[in-house]
């Protein structure tokens, strides 16, 4: 991509009216527009990171054995009516009437229509189990949206529900999620902490929320240090085996949110091997049993010819607001510092004499060699000062930055430089392509 045909619109002044760095440096990048209260639109650089995060999350689930489809975001008042969320769910729920008269709703979350979907087709045990997800605009009207995208009204949420036969299959479901978020979060290099949550009505142990800590996060939460440094399971783990090790694992040293805090098994961990810290919740996993397909009559027969309501958990991940959640967690004084992984471009390629015959030929070889090797690159072509490209660069924090002027061409040499570790190396170009591809 050049620069110069991109839409980047950098902002110079800081807004005065982000309150956290993340929203800050995503409205300054230009990633991001406020069209409403918690509602924004997506400009290219933000919408690049946004469908980064959503390819890792949706590879992760896959590999769980998820089965991805998508749902619509407006939905029938009649379907909540049938679980009696419709007017359980509150002022959060934005209701809307068609022409016909009809209450319709912007989903804020989709267990009545799985379970809609799920009963018009699944019959028998033979089927199960199984798992859908989709990854979908969701609405809530919350009543402080704030940090920009971490708290919107309008958000992307990937959200999957497990049907199993019964508990004892619902837990290997809702375990190959928890192995999955572990995963996911961990390749956007993100550490996610998986803590205990509130089950309602349900009870149990079965509700982890999957924190980042962040001292602008919103809950209060509480940890054993050993929790930080465990292991995050491979990329060739079998998701068909027992995966309660893992989890076993991940769930021995106590971690809990506020709500379910339990300040005597706390205070027994020894006093420097405890973490008390604010976190961002950017994943939900949850198991609810026959919630919903009790009231809604989503029934499995079984293998001796008896029926049973489905037994059911649901995953979500907050998808824009990890972007959020990322930037709290890699940024500088200078801006973000993006994790290869979810970087928007991999190397922004900045010539620093545009309208230099050979300063131009070099940055033209350069961005060539590298788009045809798949390197997606960023290239400032445009006629503006040095420190304003430096400065634009480390803002929207790529992981590379190629500087090609004149003066090293001279020698031969252009230069590397790591966003994050700011170390800088002269080489040549054709060094300089072999180290990036
Ligand atoms: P919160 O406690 O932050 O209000 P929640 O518990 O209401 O979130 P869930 O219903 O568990 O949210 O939804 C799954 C995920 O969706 C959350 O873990 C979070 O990452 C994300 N999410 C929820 N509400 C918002 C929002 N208003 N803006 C952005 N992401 C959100
Ligand atoms: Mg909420
Ligand atoms: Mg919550
Ligand atoms: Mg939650």
């Amino acid at each position: 991509m050049r620069l110069s045909r991109y839409f980047l619109p950098i902002l110079k002044e800081t807004p005065k009216e982000a309150e956290i760095v993340s929203h800050r440096l995503m409205l300054r990048a230009g990633m991001i527009r406020q069209e409403s209260a918690g509602i924004y639109a997506w400009l290219p650089l933000g919408y690049r990171v946004l469908r980064k995060i959503e390819q890792i999350v949706r590879e992760e689930q896959n590999r769980a054995g998820a089965v991805e489809l998508l749902m619509p975001t407006i939905q029938s008042a009649d379907l909540w009516r049938e679980s009696g969320r419709y007017d359980a769910y509150g002022r959060e729920m934005l209701r809307i009437t068609d022409r016909h008269e009809r209450d319709m709703l912007f989903g804020p979350t989709n267990e009545e229509m799985i379970t809609e979907i799920f009963r018009a087709y699944v019959r028998s045990y033979k089927d199960l189990p199984l798992n859908l997800y989709h990854i979908q605009w969701k609405f809530r009207d919350e009543v402080r949206p704030r940090f920009g995208i971490m708290r919107g009204r309008e958000f992307l949420m990937k959200d999957a529900y497990s049907f199993d036969v019964d508990k004892e299959s619902a837990r290997h479901a809702y375990n190959r999620m928890f192995v999955a978020y572990l995963r996911t979060f961990h390749r956007m290099g993100l550490k996610a902490i998986p803590m205990r949550a509130e089950t309602g009505p349900i009870g149990g142990d079965m509700s982890h929320e999957f924190i980042i800590l962040a001292s602008t996060g919103e809950s209060e939460v509480f940890c054993h240090k050993d929790i930080l440094d465990l292991p995050i399971p491979g990329a060739d783990t079998d998701f068909q085996a027992d995966l309660s090790p893992i989890v076993s694992a991940w769930t021995a040293p106590y971690a809990a949110t506020d709500e379910m805090h339990d300040k005597a098994a706390f205070d027994a961990i020894a006093e420097d091997r405890r973490v008390t810290a604010r976190g961002i919740e950017v994943g939900h996993i949850f198991y609810f049993g026959t919630k919903y397909s009790e009231p809604m009559k989503a029934n499995v027969t079984l293998s001796d010819g008896t029926e049973t309501p489905v037994h059911m958990g649901s995953y979500g991940v907050g998808v824009s607001r990890l972007l959020g959640a990322l930037i709290e967690a890699h940024h500088d004084d200078d801006g973000i510092i993006w994790p290869t992984s979810v970087a928007p471009f991999h190397v922004g390629l900045v010539n620093l004499k545009t309208g230099d015959a050979a300063t131009d030929a070099a940055c033209e070889d350069l961005y060539a060699q590298l788009e045809n090797a798949g390197v997606e690159v960023l290239y400032d072509d445009e006629d503006t000062r040095a420190g304003a490209k430096f400065a634009t660069m480390d803002l929207i924090g790529l992981p590379w930055q190629l500087v090609v002027g004149p003066r090293g061409l001279k020698d031969g040499i252009v230069e590397l430089k790591n966003r994050s570790s700011g170390e800088r190396v002269s080489l040549s170009p054709q060094e300089a392509v072999n180290r990036l591809v």
